[in-house]
């Protein structure tokens, strides 16, 4: 069985900041596990192309406090930074390598991924982020326009629509409206009277479009349900009565954090966030979360800072285990 020092889970911004921490310190080896095929899978999947990387994002400035930073960017620019690190710190990242399950052996960590690799390491520090699992409306989506229906940020518009609804009220809502809305015609439904968590860039681009027409606001709206109508279009009835045929829903409500995951494993949720202390270990001595896991508005800067304090408490905690091994 093969043994590394840490394990981290994800190959995300948190992941990847996690391991550049770790090699800093002069902890090796540290093996990261990534499901996806290449690194970041969340940014290649949910940034559209040419997308700004907002260093403040959500509102919420963050300051840098350890290797990993970045300046706004684009996509591209802000994935060859990683690719920078990669390369820089040497990471030994293994893709197709989905983590499904991670056991308690004495001292150490077992941690099972893909068909058949199993890792021993006496830290783990996982990274998967939210966005695996992206928040869906409370009401059933009807299986007839299932095919029109779309959750989490969507790259790509529809061939032919005309008309398109995209539902949130956040960052990447607003983001997803001005990207759609080149292609085609965008209403943009929010249940609040006013957006309050849209970053000053993106409330900028978006009064923008809604000035040229290319965007219309349908704010205080909540969707009763959805439904087909008779030309095949994705029906939207609102709680006020209003109905509206649209040629394809997108929700754009944020990640949800992977309970499941976690609690298999034994990591104790409070509510709907992970329980962790003030170096973001778990009830388990040993494991370690990083990134959007823990934090209520995550963004890249705050993933990279994460990394940063987990690898500190780490050196700070188990430098026995670090330097015994498995
Ligand atoms: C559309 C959109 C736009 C955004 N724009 C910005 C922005 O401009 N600026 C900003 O700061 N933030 C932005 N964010 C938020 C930012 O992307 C996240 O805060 C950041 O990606 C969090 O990093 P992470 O490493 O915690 O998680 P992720 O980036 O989600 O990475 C998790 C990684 O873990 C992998 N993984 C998942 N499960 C497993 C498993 N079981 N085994 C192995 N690997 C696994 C995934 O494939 C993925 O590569 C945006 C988010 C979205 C959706």
């Amino acid at each position: 069985m093969e043994k590394a020092k840490m394990v981290v889970v994800g190959a995300g911004p948190a992941g990847i900041a996690t391991a550049v921490e770790a090699q800093a310190q002069g902890i090796a080896p540290v093996i990261v596990l990534e499901k996806s095929d290449k690194p970041c899978e969340t940014i290649h999947k949910y940034y559209h192309k040419g997308k700004r990387v907002d260093a403040v994002w959500q509102g919420i400035e963050v300051k840098p406090e350890g290797i990993c930073r970045f300046e706004t960017c684009t996509k591209e620019e802000f994935l060859q930074l990683m690719d920078d690190y990669i390369k820089k710190y040497g990471l030994d990242i293994r893709l197709g390598q989905e983590v499904h399950k991670i056991e308690k052996t004495n001292d150490c960590f077992r941690i099972w991924a893909g068909q058949d690799t199993v890792i021993e390491a006496p830290i783990v520090v996982i990274a998967i982020g939210i966005f695996g699992k992206p928040v869906r409306p409370k009401y059933r989506i009807p299986k007839e326009v299932r095919d029109r229906v779309f959750f989490g940020t969507q790259t790509e518009c529809i061939p032919g629509a005309k008309k398109i609804l995209v539902v949130g009220g956040g960052d990447s809502a607003a983001e997803t409206a001005c990207f759609l809305c080149e292609k085609t015609q965008v209403y943009l439904s929010y249940r609040r009277p006013k957006f309050f968590r849209i970053n000053e860039q993106n409330m900028k681009e978006l009064d923008k479009r809604v000035k040229e027409g290319k965007i219309k606001l349908l704010m205080n709206t909540d969707i009763e349900s959805l439904s087909k109508d008779e030309q095949g279009k994705v029906l939207v009835k609102f709680k006020d009565g209003q109905e509206m045929a649209f040629d394809a829903v997108y929700y754009c409500l944020g990640g949800a954090t992977p309970e499941n995951f976690l609690k298999a494993i034994g990591i104790e949720v409070n509510g709907r966030r992970p329980k962790v202390d003030e170096y973001y270990e778990t009830n388990i001595p040993g494991i370690f979360l990083v990134g959007d896991l823990v934090f209520e508005k995550g963004s890249i800067m705050a993933a990279f800072n994460s990394a940063h304090r987990v690898v500190e408490g780490i050196k700070k905690r188990y430098q026995d285990r670090l330097e015994r091994g498995c």
